[in-house]
């Protein structure tokens, strides 16, 4: 189902004022975790003045430690609601289980499934059942076959509304945190019809190699990016080391679009 031969037309998933697809470039940006109501609203207020359409927020967390910060649960999910009402921007959140989608349904935008989870099968029949947006990340030791038929569990549901997020994958190499295959959206963009964006707070694990990464998925032609902002990112709760200051990402969105006026 996702791909070009049976639907030769991009996708375009298209939620509040976030459209990814077609010749649309969305940009969600927000912390990794949600912290406090301070700082999600005033987050969502500075990456929107930079041209996000989107609010990412993990409230349910799936750390590698159990003893690191798992989120702030259903109350995070109440601050990104009020983030959005504030600002119009689109909610994007991470569910972790079936048994969380109804209620993360009621908060959420988009759904986003996290790279550890890219295999659920049941998370991904159930996230296939509603009629949200779903943001699929890759998992990080998926092949990109592996990927698009974890895509076609969701889409097998009946929800089209389907993004695939490369997010980097596990290699040899440790001087990132993941490795960034950029080629995957040129790539898939040969194979399937539906939108790929680029993560590369997680796919590099460093802030500064983010913004030429963001120039360089433009360039690639990819149909939106995620990226970890925070107000103060030596603070954060996770992921500080590959978070942007809000000035940071507002420099990096300049950059983007002077790349996609160029290509
Ligand atoms: C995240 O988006 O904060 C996250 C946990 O991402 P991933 O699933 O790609 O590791
Ligand atoms: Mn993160």
């Amino acid at each position: 189902v996702a791909s070009k031969e049976t639907k030769p037309e991009p996708t375009i998933v298209s939620t509040r004022n976030l459209k990814i697809g077609g010749s649309h470039v969305g940009v969600i940006a927000g912390p990794c975790s949600v912290e406090s109501e301070k700082q999600i609203l005033q987050v969502a207020h500075q990456v929107k003045a930079a041209g996000a359409t989107g609010l990412r927020g993990g409230a349910f967390k799936p750390r590698t430690s159990p003893y690191s910060f798992q989120g702030m649960k259903e109350e995070g999910l109440k601050l990104l609601a009020l983030a959005r009402e504030e600002t119009g921007l689109a909610v994007v959140t991470e569910v972790m289980t079936p048994h969380h989608v109804e209620m993360l349904s009621q908060y959420a935008d988009v759904l986003q499934i996290g790279a550890r989870n890219m295999q659920n099968y049941h998370l991904l029949q159930a996230v296939g059942e509603t009629r949200l947006p779903v943001l699929l990340k890759r998992g990080p030791s998926a092949s990109i076959e592996e990927f698009l038929l974890a895509a076609e569990y969701i889409l097998d549901q009946g929800n089209k509304q389907v993004i695939l997020c490369e997010r980097g994958v596990r290699t040899f190499e440790t001087h990132t945190r993941f490795t960034l295959p950029l080629a995957t959206v040129p790539y898939l963009h040969e194979r399937t019809h539906l939108p790929v964006v680029i993560d590369p707070s997680h796919g590099t694990g460093i802030a500064s190699l983010v913004p030429p990464m963001c120039a360089a998925a433009i360039a690639a032609g990819c149909d939106g990016l995620i990226l970890e902002v925070h107000p103060d990112p030596s603070r954060a709760m996770s992921d500080g080391a590959q978070s942007l200051t809000p000035q940071a990402f507002a420099e990096t969105m300049q950059a983007c679009r002077k790349v996609a006026e160029a290509v």
